[in-house]
């Protein structure tokens, strides 16, 4: 399991970020995995002018950047998070928390399916499902 964080301070020097695009970073440092409507909620408490497009529009280039990534999955908001190394996820199809996963052999596994079927440019993102254990336990 991976839950690093990620230094938005460290990022805003690098990159040389706005205000927004820093305070969209430091929403997300704690390495959750959010609802633009959540990003938005926790910018606003420091910058209460900001509008939810405005946190779409920067978090489109923070995606360009590399920044930032999406995770979509059918019946569910696109939940953001601050790029970290690659990995996959475990979706609990109660609540719809995610949790980050590594899982290095498994994308050795699809590299060598798909490298068979003559593909290149091989990725792999895995959801796992299931019930997580605070939903599985008995109230
Ligand atoms: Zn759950
Ligand atoms: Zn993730």
């Amino acid at each position: 399991m991976d839950r690093t964080s990620v230094d938005a301070g460290l990022l805003q020097s690098r990159y040389r970020l706005t205000k927004q695009r820093a305070a969209v970073l430091r929403a997300l440092s704690d390495g959750m995995h959010l609802s633009a409507e959540t990003i938005h909620a926790r910018v606003r408490t420091n910058l209460p002018d900001v509008s939810l497009g405005t946190i779409y529009r920067t978090l489109d280039i923070l995606r360009a950047i590399g920044l930032v990534q999406v995770f979509s999955f059918a019946g569910g908001a696109a939940r953001y998070e601050a790029a970290l190394a690659k990995h996959h996820h475990l979706l609990c199809s109660s609540c719809r928390s995610l949790v980050n996963v590594n899982a290095d052999g498994l994308s050795d596994i699809a590299r060598d399916i798909a490298t068979q079927a003559g593909y290149t440019d091989i990725d792999c993102a895995l959801t796992i499902t299931g019930r997580c254990s605070t939903c599985s336990s008995p109230p």
